[in-house]
């Protein structure tokens, strides 16, 4: 008989009664240390005493009132995403895949109001992730994601991972857009090397095609930048935020340059939730505190703090790990085996990470994480790989 929650998802047995900091506790009170954070979401640690008091007083006054109506909230947040990026306007949403969503109708609104309305295409690198919808599923263009749903939402366009040839040969002047993302997430912390972002800008510019970059998954602090676009130098025309920009609250937002975001009048794109005040009071904190270049420079320190510890863990597991890659906080340990098993023997470690593409398991701890939990975290990683091996052996 089919379970009361729809079966989309391979679930570990495991479930959390409370959260603190990196820790994530069950009913019995075992703490769990979580380098996965509810997928890059968690970014200021589970029940942060300042996001919690950003979303209770919030939750006393009002909750939601639509769009119809001014939102105090929301207009903070849209202007701190204003004032730290690139953007001039923010469109705030529930979740990645409506931000992507979104980016795709203004790259096709865009070229329409330019009076080139067939010029839908938008290319995308193998391996991307935008999210399960009919238009980012299309983008993602994965077998595993599109098997069985029927006819693709028309124009995309996929080059190999990092193939700037290819890249070069796909985007003309008919393109309407490049739609990356600085580091794949779900393809295996793959991040684009700065020289090539600003190729691709270059590019862009060159055949007037937008630049939409989805930082869902690696923007909000988690490479040590705000934004993961800005160790390259360039801006984009679009950008995709979400996850971490809610702090486990569900919140996501695109962000655009006037120009880009021209044809976006009123009545031309719209949300029910998107922009509440619940979630919009607990974004302009989480903003307020990771943007502050404090908080940066600490998630560059732990950063190179963790991916040092890798380094060492890779040299003396070699029969399971092959290498380290990503930046900040967003790393990932390239394996010998299945990442998946490394996942299994972390719970037994009491340890959370998470699989992703290309034979990589992600860490991707909350940002606030501590030297000692770094510590704490490569030792049990190490205890996982050990388990791994011995497992192999026998
Ligand atoms: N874009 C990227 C890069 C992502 O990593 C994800 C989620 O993993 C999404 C979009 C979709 O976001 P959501 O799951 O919030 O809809």
């Amino acid at each position: 008989m089919i379970d009361a929650v729809l079966p989309t998802y391979n679930r570990a047995p495991l479930a959390f009664d409370r959260g603190e900091g990196a820790w994530a506790i069950t009913a019995d009170g075992t703490r769990y240390l979580d380098l996965g954070a509810g997928i890059a979401v968690n970014a200021l640690g589970h029940a942060n005493p300042d996001l919690v008091a950003a979303l209770t007083a919030q939750a006393g006054r009002i909750w939601h009132v639509s769009n119809l109506y001014q939102i105090p909230q929301q207009q903070a947040l849209a202007q701190a995403l204003v004032d730290a990026t690139f953007a001039d306007t923010v469109f705030v949403t529930n979740s990645g895949t409506e931000a992507a969503e979104l980016a795709i109708k203004m790259v096709r609104k865009y070229w329409h109001d330019a009076g080139d309305e067939g010029r839908i295409e938008i290319v995308t690198f193998e391996g991307a992730f935008h999210g399960r919808s009919t238009g980012a599923i299309a983008a993602a263009g994965s077998e595993k994601m599109t098997r069985g749903y029927g006819p693709l939402m028309p124009g995309f366009r996929q080059v190999p991972w990092g193939d700037m040839d290819a890249l070069r040969a796909a985007v003309s002047d008919r393109t309407a857009a490049v739609m990356v993302e600085p580091v794949q997430g779900e393809g295996g912390i793959r991040p684009i090397p700065d020289d090539e972002l600003r190729a691709i800008r270059a590019l862009c510019d060159e055949t007037g095609a937008l630049l939409v970059l989805d930082e869902v998954q690696c923007g909000m602090g988690r490479t040590g930048r705000l934004f993961a676009h800005e160790w390259a130098g360039i801006a984009p025309d679009i950008m995709m935020v979400a996850k971490g920009i809610g702090g486990g609250f569900p919140l996501g937002a695109v962000l655009a340059t006037e120009r880009a975001a021209a044809g976006m009048t009123a009545g031309t794109h719209g949300s029910t939730y998107g922009g509440n005040p619940l979630a919009c009071a607990v974004g302009t904190r989480v903003m307020e505190i990771i943007s502050d270049p404090a908080f940066l420079a600490e998630v560059n320190r732990k950063g190179a703090l963790f991916r040092q510890r890798l380094e060492g863990l890779v040299a003396a597991r070699p029969d399971v790990f092959e290498g380290v890659r990503g930046s900040g906080l967003m790393l990932g340990l390239k394996c010998r085996v299945a990442p998946g098993d490394v996942v299994q023997a972390g719970y037994a470690e009491h340890l959370l990470t998470v699989p992703a593409a290309d034979n990589v398991l992600r860490l991707l701890p909350p940002l606030t994480i501590t030297d000692d939990e770094i510590a704490e975290a490569v030792a049990r990683l190490d205890r996982a790989a050990a388990r791994v091996d011995a497992a192999a052996a026998a």
